[in-house]
């Protein structure tokens, strides 16, 4: 199987409470929610990117939102029909672990879709200084 081949992190009880038992951290607590630097975001489970910071807005949800993901190997979708909701819920495509969920209220003038992700599924990895074009 190929994901016997990923390598996967080691979690903390927080992470493996929302990448592996699908739950939802509290709104507004998450450590990435507020950080506006340059960089992706990847599964911190299995480090395959998932965003890019060019795609992250504030939602006012109290969750990093982002309105796009990262490649068509960044995630993958399953119906989500817990709490007796109908929710689209967002997996990292490479190792399966929880992210959130998908809505389509995004801003309207992009994409128009919410990915509402937990802070949790994620690390957050700055894009190397050198590379950025200079001023
Ligand atoms: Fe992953």
């Amino acid at each position: 199987m190929a994901e016997e081949k990923i390598k996967k992190r080691s979690l903390t009880p927080e992470q493996r409470r929302i990448l592996i038992k699908k739950e939802t951290e509290k709104p507004f607590t998450g450590k990435l929610l507020y950080n506006k630097e340059t960089g992706s975001y990847l599964c911190a489970q299995c480090g395959n990117p998932l965003f890019s910071s060019s795609t992250k807005y504030d939602s006012g949800s109290g969750w990093p939102s982002f309105w796009d993901v990262k490649s068509d190997k960044s995630v993958r979708f399953q119906e989500d029909n817990s709490l007796g909701i109908r929710r689209t819920e967002v997996l990292c495509k490479l190792c399966g672990g929880h992210l959130g969920h998908v809505f389509p209220d995004g801003p309207r003038e992009k994409t128009g879709k919410r990915y509402c992700i937990n802070s949790s599924a994620l690390s957050f990895q700055k894009s190397n200084p050198k590379k950025r074009k200079k001023l």
